[in-house]
């Protein structure tokens, strides 16, 4: 599992390496890098802390993700998730955090 991080976008805020669990996130030159993609479990709290959407989420081969990316947009209550597929589809999945510990 890795995360991406787009440069271009990056801001160099500094919220993804603070959420890191494992501190794999580092801010260099104003800019967010990992050292070590390999050592990210998907916990995806960076994906979710990124204002500017800079940080995607890599569903490979070995999850069935045969290269899709994963980011995420908050309005209000929805989190939305959307899987870009490489075939240039989107996916779009709608959590309402109020509702999403709801049994
Ligand atoms: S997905 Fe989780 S473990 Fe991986 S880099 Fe982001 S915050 Fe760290
Ligand atoms: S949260 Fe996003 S904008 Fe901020 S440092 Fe991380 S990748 Fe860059």
């Amino acid at each position: 599992m890795s995360i991406m991080i787009d440069s271009i976008k990056c801001v160099g805020c500094g919220k993804c390496a603070a959420v890191c669990p494992g501190s794999l996130i580092r801010i260099e030159e104003k800019k967010a890098v990992i050292k070590y993609p390999k050592d990210c479990w998907g916990c995806t709290s960076c994906i979710k802390e990124c204002p500017v959407h800079a940080v995607k989420f890599y569903l490979g081969a070995d999850i069935g993700g045969q290269g899709s990316l994963v980011h995420t947009e908050e309005s209000g209550d929805i989190l939305r998730w959307l899987i870009e597929h490489p075939d240039g589809r989107v996916t779009e999945i709608d959590i309402n955090r109020k509702e999403s510990n709801k049994y």
